[in-house]
């Protein structure tokens, strides 16, 4: 929110609800996010009651330059959710989930999509669009764009919601819609938190099957796999398609992942299938939640071993289909599976660029959107960061070259 000038002493906050919390620990919180290269401690860190005690700190704020910003998770990169010398919001204390419709549900802007899922599933309901791990807010995401392997048919989260309150820099909560208010709408969704706090979202709820049939496909041939997964995407017939880069005992796997929900095996596409131009495949069925809490076991994995909470320089790209195949060589070529770190990975995948309809998105100028993120863990050696960011620098400046656009 509005940039930070030579604050006042803070020795006169006002009073609000909730709690203003200026502990070390709250502080440094604050200052720390998934990225973990940047850490700008704010003064207080708010944990709000209600909307209101928000609104009484944005005027105290504003009057005296201090930059308010609002946190989610703070699963985010470059110091996105810090506040230097300002306030941090901490979103997760306002995280109520309203009644359930069945085409919609308003939710509180720090919940989390787990919890989302969690009030939706047993209606038979969910969101159409989730990301890959889902302890994420519904705000933090919205504010981004949120992109999952049901992109390529429903768009991003930001094309899936139908309406929010958002409190913007004079301290006022505005509702907003493509019918109302429609220039807030479209600036707050993928804002960055740039022109105000979403406060609550009103979300698109879909039907949510019971099973999902999940197809994994491994390659060896980095060109055949693009083919692939670029067939699948335009056949239309899977609800999710994914791709993703692993190292191996035989160097680099490229992954294609193609779910379908609430399908039985006599209902499969059994000819599409066939026709991928690889046998090593594997087939399973999951319950839908599971499934779409698949990643919760690599999650535990990695705070046990202490790399959840490392440094991640990654870097998200979307990429013109045309450049898919050139980029992908650029980013393979001489790559060691330290170049990622542990539990690091190449994500990798296509859909149709007129999905997304969401302005503030900058996407590339062709039919189809490569979603290309190396997912990048540092190890505790300051040298190999140094070296992970020289990479993601040289591989940013030729995607760019060849008509990217950034995300995250
Ligand atoms: C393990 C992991 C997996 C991920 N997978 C995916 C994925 O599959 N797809 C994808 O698209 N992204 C993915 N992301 C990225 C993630 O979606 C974004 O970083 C997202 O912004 C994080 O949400 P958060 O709740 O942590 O937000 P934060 O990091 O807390 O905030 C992010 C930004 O949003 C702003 N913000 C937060 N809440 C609000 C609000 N209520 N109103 C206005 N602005 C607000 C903040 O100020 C900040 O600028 C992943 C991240 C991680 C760590």
């Amino acid at each position: 929110m509005g940039a930070c000038a030579a604050p006042e002493p803070n020795d006169a906050w006002p009073a609000v609800g909730g709690s203003l919390d200026e502990d070390e620990h709250s502080l440094d919180w604050a200052a720390t996010d998934w990225g973990g290269l940047l850490h700008r401690r704010p003064r207080a860190v708010l944990r709000p009651n209600a909307t209101s005690d928000i609104a009484r700190l944005a005027s105290f704020c504003r009057e005296r330059g201090l930059t308010l910003r609002p946190r989610g998770q703070g699963h985010s990169l470059q110091g996105r959710a810090q506040a230097h010398d300002g306030v941090v919001v901490d979103m997760r204390a306002t995280a109520a989930i309203g009644e359930i419709h069945s085409d919609r549900v308003e939710v509180e802007a720090g919940a989390l999509w787990s919890d989302v899922l969690a009030a939706t599933l047993p209606h038979g309901l969910a969101p159409p669009v989730f990301t890959d791990y889902i302890e994420l807010t519904v705000g933090g995401t919205l504010s981004v764009g949120g992109i999952g392997g049901a992109t390529h048919r429903h768009g991003m989260q930001t094309d899936n919601v139908l309406a929010m309150q958002v409190m913007t820099h004079d301290g006022e909560t505005r509702p907003c819609s493509p019918e109302r208010n429609a220039a807030l709408f479209d600036a707050v969704r993928a804002g960055y938190g740039r022109h105000g706090t979403i406060l609550r979202a009103t979300l698109r709820l879909t039907e949510a099957f019971e099973h999902t049939r999940v197809h994994t496909v491994r390659y060896q041939d980095r060109s055949v796999f693009l083919q692939d997964q670029r067939m699948l995407v335009a056949s239309g017939a899977f609800d999710h398609v994914q791709g993703h880069v692993l190292p191996d005992e035989d160097g680099w796997s490229f992954f294609l992942v193609a779910a379908q929900y609430g399908t039985s095996a006599s209902s499969s596409p059994g000819p599409l299938l066939d026709s991928l131009r690889s046998d090593n495949r594997e087939v399973d069925d999951l319950p839908h939640g599971e499934f779409l809490h698949r990643l919760r076991p690599q999650e535990q994995f990695l705070r046990a071993t202490g790399a959840w909470h490392r440094a991640h320089p990654w870097l998200d790209l979307f990429l013109p289909d045309s450049a898919a195949d050139g980029f992908l060589d650029e980013v393979m070529d001489g790559l060691r599976p330290d170049d990622l770190g542990e539990g690091g990975l190449v994500l990798l995948y296509p859909f149709p660029t007129r999905v997304v309809r969401t302005p503030a998105l900058m996407l590339p100028r062709e039919p189809t959107t490569y979603l290309v993120s190396l997912l990048r863990t540092a190890p505790a050696d300051g040298a190999a960061i140094q070296h992970m960011l020289d990479e993601n620098a040289r591989l940013r400046s030729i995607a760019l070259e060849r008509g990217a656009t950034l995300y995250l």
